[in-house]
């Protein structure tokens, strides 16, 4: 039930029962349909809403711009291998020169030697350098990721999260977004 963040599509912010969001990596979003879905299957609480409103000619109903469930769900320990995920681990860097442009991924061991397209074996690399290493291993190439690929916990990505916020946060969000974040002095 994830969405592209995009403030025309209103989404809802889906906190779990302790406030925290459901998922940081991606960000826990229902479309307002889902959210509403939700309100009246008693599955989740209005904690904040959008000025906009639905009606029809005998209801009338702002949406939710943050909803609470009612139950507590387990958060996953471990983030999505996703695309976005493998970024925001080496915080959108190339692993071999630092460039920012052209992001891609590389496979540290390449697939022509049997290397598997997992968080322990896939880095970011630019367009460029991923050209450069080609299908040769790393001392074959001479490049050497930054750090070794691994399988981050949802608190590492977390971290980097920080530095890295989506391209669209509603105002009502904050207050559950970066609530634990370290103060600076
Ligand atoms: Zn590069």
């Amino acid at each position: 039930m994830t969405i592209a963040v995009s403030p025309q599509s209103l989404p809802a912010l889906v906190l779990n029962a302790d406030y925290r969001p459901l998922s940081y990596y991606p960000l826990s979003l229902w479309s307002w349909q889902d959210a509403i879905k939700a309100v009246f299957l008693d599955r989740v609480n209005i904690i904040a809403e959008y000025d906009h409103a639905v009606s029809s000619p005998t209801f009338s109903m702002r949406l939710p711009s943050v909803v609470c469930l009612k139950s507590y769900v387990k958060p996953a320990r471990y983030p999505a291998f996703t695309r976005f995920n493998v970024f925001l681990r080496d915080k959108f860097e190339c692993q071999y020169c630092g460039s920012e442009d052209e992001l891609t991924f590389d496979h540290l061991i390449p697939r022509a030697h049997g290397g598997e397209t997992r968080w322990d074996n896939i880095v970011t690399a630019c367009a460029p350098c991923n050209l450069r290493k080609g299908s040769k291993l790393p001392h074959q190439a001479n490049m050497h990721p930054r750090q070794k690929p691994w399988h981050p916990t949802v608190q590492e990505l977390h971290n980097n999260g920080r530095f890295f916020p989506p391209n669209y946060l509603h105002e009502s969000w904050m207050d559950y977004l970066y609530w634990d974040s370290e103060l600076q002095p």
